[in-house]
């Protein structure tokens, strides 16, 4: 017996609904984009389709635990709350504190600073959405008054250009690029800008691409001001600055010396290029500027957002169909967080401790006299206050700061120093949960229940498709425990998800009177019915707007005392740590299309782990001749604060100085893959947001003395004193492998790793001269495991032999050429995957281009499939076809 349910997907804030067809006897369940749901008509792109493969119980955490040892929740809860209240007793408000998620679910937010902010008192409670949009917040209410993203997703087909600054949307919100893409195919017109020093996935739609130096975005924009201001009427919409903003004369001051000459300059950039992306913005009425971690995760970011604002507001380009500048938001519940104060600044329903009369609203709603007078830690600080010991509690949920936050080995430290700490995560193994003192078990994806939002304000349901996994709770059900124990019963007497709703909902309307974007208030007496039928909708939702909103400021009225809106004046800066002798190069770092965060649900699918399969590190061609760099070979890049060692792509796709690494290794999948280590911790002055993309760093080869891949059908204990890395395949585990000491034997060496079968039937070469040992094991005539050893890194491809372990017994001929790694005569090897949805490998892409004379990504669709599901890797389909 199935069952459908409506669901929406946890990675990114495209917040995709899904259509989940469950299967309750055998705990499966088949992923369809949801048709209706106005996010994404049916499509997900490859981490959504996946879903399927990544809700299995190998690895979860199922039991509480206490430095190590099982236990029960009444002695987890016990001691949580025990251990925090003599906490606070012995050390202050100020010494315990809560770091959460954009994964959390908004009711699991929402109780989570009702607890820290309202009862224990202070607000230290802080979330990695800090690291993906809080300059986009800083920036919302600088110009707006309040935290509000203007437009929606309906406005892409009604636009007629589209600015992507700092996005790879591409790779990072597929949905919404392939959404893009089909308006651009729809409306030739539709002209594409994208901005960002990287040449990445998302250019592929792009009719100009302009690689901008690194963090000077605030100039370009600057100069954009000064060119539209300088066209004068219409083209700057007088009426609109003069009724509806102030500051235009200031912000425009601030802008005065960055003519077109000045930005080239400034920004490293080709005059013609700039030109033309003035000439267009100033000549297109429904422009929308789409930005993303490439702004936010910047010294400058909230400067940046605004600067983009500024040109907005000076043609009076919001608040209607079509144009306005728009957050793309990383994490699939950053806006609901946002809703319910995650941020240490904020208060609930987009209050903040900036406005005592705020203050008092909250604490006479949730009838508590315990609200701190100003705002707690930031993420970098607050883990700087546990390192310094001024924090000595920490209550860490459904995040990874080990590996995320910048100068993680400090985080770690920190974590290691800290005197209680408690990790409540759905995944046993991470490299935070290694460091806790308890362990509570949370639901996971397909268990949860409640609400998120998406980038457009928009309210989804999450629905349970299966019942928690082992003793795994929901994450609002465990901190109201606690608040409980502490206590704070009455406050925490929550027993159902939609009765939280229900007190979020009426807070939102709270003497709200219009003056507060974030209304919800329909809600406030949702009935449990109501609540699980919920539909999609935008917020406000109120009795103004009982059916949502899809765009605010239309009538030109903000949330700013004046309701006007306000220009902030930008004076450019540099970011804070600039290269050196030392450090010659800027480290950038980002997503890849098919992980998401630190792995520990994507990894699960072995799908995703082909396209990316190994940390690897961007390189232009000048940069790599600079430091003696080659294809494919290792590099250690090393920064003042750590170092990690990544696979060289040597690609013109970066500019010369920069290079570029993915965010999403930890210590569970490589032994030196956390990027993480290497990131400067400085954050932007207003948003506290971390400089993500602007490392100095320096790049030098990994001196290996030996190469190799072992292949395994079991999961193996590498051991730790080389490089390795783990990529979980289709019935197999693939380790990649370096070192610099040679061991005495390479056979002892193999037996000690692959730890097969005594019974196993062993091939066996050895070349001692050239350094080459390859060995395999089968049982039963089936392929175990296999290891290939070199002096140099020019080893076999992969493919072939990682789809020998799904094969039954192995013919004669695979037996035969097995140990060469290349598959026998007239059986073809796919290449390294493209296409994740249809297994399609580049190899067998070049050969069908070739031999059946395809020209386009359609005719290579028809052909292979490739490309026809998700859509995510048409730019790579169409650079082959190039
Ligand atoms: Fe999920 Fe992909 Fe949609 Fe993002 S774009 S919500 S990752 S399916």
């Amino acid at each position: 017996m199935t069952k459908t349910i409506l669901t929406t997907c946890p990675y990114c804030g495209v917040g995709c609904g899904v259509n989940a067809v469950v299967d309750h006897s055998q705990r499966s369940v088949n992923i369809q984009g949801d048709k209706n749901h106005p996010a994404n008509f049916g499509r997900l792109c490859s981490k959504g389709s996946a879903l399927g493969e990544t809700i299995g119980l190998k690895g979860r955490l199922l039991e509480p635990r206490i430095n190590g040892r099982e236990a029960s929740w009444k002695e987890a809860l016990d001691l949580v709350a025990n251990t925090l209240l003599a906490t606070l007793k012995q050390y202050g408000k100020d010494s315990v504190a809560i770091y959460g998620s954009g994964q959390l679910l908004t009711a699991d937010y929402y109780v989570a600073n009702k607890l820290m902010k309202g009862f224990i008192g202070n607000a230290n409670i802080d979330t990695n959405s800090r690291l993906c949009m809080s300059s986009s917040v800083a920036g919302h209410k600088r110009a707006f008054g309040a935290d509000t993203v203007p437009g929606c997703y309906g406005d892409f087909e009604l636009a007629d250009l589209i600015v992507l600054i700092g996005s790879n949307t591409a790779w990072c919100h597929p949905v919404s690029f392939q959404r893009i893409r089909a308006a651009k195919e729809a409306n030739p017109q539709l002209k594409i800008v994208v901005i960002d020093p990287r040449r990445t996935a998302t250019c592929d739609i792009a009719d100009l691409h302009l690689p901008l130096a690194a963090g000077s975005d605030t100039s370009l924009f600057n100069g954009l001001l000064h060119y539209l201001a300088g066209l004068g009427q219409p083209t700057v919409n007088a009426e609109f600055i003069g009724q509806h903003t102030e500051g235009f004369n200031a912000a425009l001051a601030a802008a005065s010396g960055t003519d077109l000459g000045q930005v080239a300059t400034d920004c490293l950039l080709d005059p013609t290029a700039v030109q033309q992306f003035f000439e267009w913005f100033a000549a297109t009425d429904k422009v929308m500027s789409l930005y993303s971690q490439g702004v936010n995760q910047s010294t400058a970011g909230t400067d940046k957002v605004n600067a983009i604002i500024n040109c907005h507001l000076a043609t009076g380009r919001i608040g209607k169909p079509g144009m306005g500048p728009f957050s793309l938001t990383g994490q699939p519940n950053a806006m609901g967080g946002r809703e319910v104060g995650g941020l240490a600044h904020q208060l609930a329903a987009h209050m903040d401790f900036s406005n005592p009369a705020e203050i008092d609203l909250v604490a006479r709603f949730w009838h508590t006299d315990n609200i701190p007078s100003q705002g707690g830690l930031p993420a970098v600080v607050l883990f700087d206050a546990i390192y310094d010991g001024k924090v000595k509690a920490v209550w860490i949920m459904g995040t990874n700061p080990v590996v995320s936050l910048p100068d993680a080995n400090k985080v770690k430290q920190a974590l290691q120093r800290c005197e209680f700490v408690v990790v409540s995560d759905c995944i046993a193994d991470t490299d935070t949960t290694a460091l806790a003192h308890v362990l509570l078990p949370a639901q996971g994806w397909s268990e949860k229940n409640g609400t998120v939002t998406n980038s457009e304000r928009r309210i989804s349901r999450q629905r349970s498709l299966f019942g928690g996994a082992g003793n795994a709770r929901p994450d609002w059900w465990i901190i109201c425990q606690v608040a409980r124990r502490m206590g704070f019963a009455k406050a925490f007497a929550f027993a159902h998800p939609v009765e939280i709703f229900r007190e979020h909902a009426a807070l939102s309307g709270f003497e709200n009177h219009g003056q507060r974007d974030f209304d919800i208030s329909a809600f406030a007496d949702i009935s449990l019915a109501d609540y699980d039928a919920f539909q999609p909708v935008q917020w406000p939702v109120n009795a103004a707007h009982p059916k949502g909103t899809a765009r605010l400021f239309a009538d030109g009225q903000f949330f700013t005392a004046s309701q006007k809106a306000q220009f902030i004046a930008i004076t450019p800066r540099p970011p804070v740590n600039l290269p050196d002798a030392d450090y010659p190069l800027i480290l950038n770092t980002g997503r890849l299309r098919d992980q998401w965060h630190t792995m520990t649900r994507t990894a699960l699918a072995s799908k995703l782990n082909q396209h990316k399969p190994e940390p690897f590190v961007e390189v232009h061609p000048a940069d790599a001749q600079r430091f003696g760099l080659t294809p494919n070979s290792l590099a250690v890049i090393a920064s003042h604060w750590g170092e990690m060692i990544a696979r060289v792509q040597v690609t013109d796709s970066q500019i010369p100085g920069n290079v570029f690494v993915p965010m999403h290794w930890t210590g569970q999948y490589a032994s030196h893959g956390r990027m993480g280590a290497l990131v400067n911790p400085v954050v932007d002055p207003i948003s506290k947001q971390p400089e993500c993309k602007h490392t100095p760093v320096r790049i030098n080869s990994y001196p290996a003395v030996w190469h190799g891949f072992i292949l395994s059908r079991q999961e193996l204990a590498i051991s730790s004193d080389h490089y390795w890395v783990k990529i979980k395949g289709d019935q197999f585990y693939r380790y990649e492998l370096a070192g610099e000491h040679l061991p005495d034997s390479w056979q002892a060496w193999a037996q000690t790793q692959l730890a097969g079968d005594p019974q196993a039937h062993w091939q066996e070469y050895q070349d001692s001269s050239t350094g080459n040992y390859r060995a395999a094991q089968l049982m039963d005539g089936h392929l175990d495991s296999i290891v290939f050893i070199a002096s140099h890194n020019n080893l076999p491809e992969r493919n072939w032999l990682t789809t020998l372990f799904v094969k039954g017994e192995l013919s004669p001929q695979e037996r035969l050429a097995l140990l060469t790694g290349k598959p026998p005569l007239g059986v073809a090897d796919v290449g390294a995957i493209v296409c994740a949805c249809f297994n399609v490998g580049e190899t067998t892409l070049r050969s069908a281009i070739q031999t059946q004379g395809l020209k386009t990504p359609q005719e290579v669709g028809l052909c292979l499939k490739a490309g026809t599901n998700c859509g995510s890797c048409l730019p790579e389909i169409k650079a082959l076809l190039g």
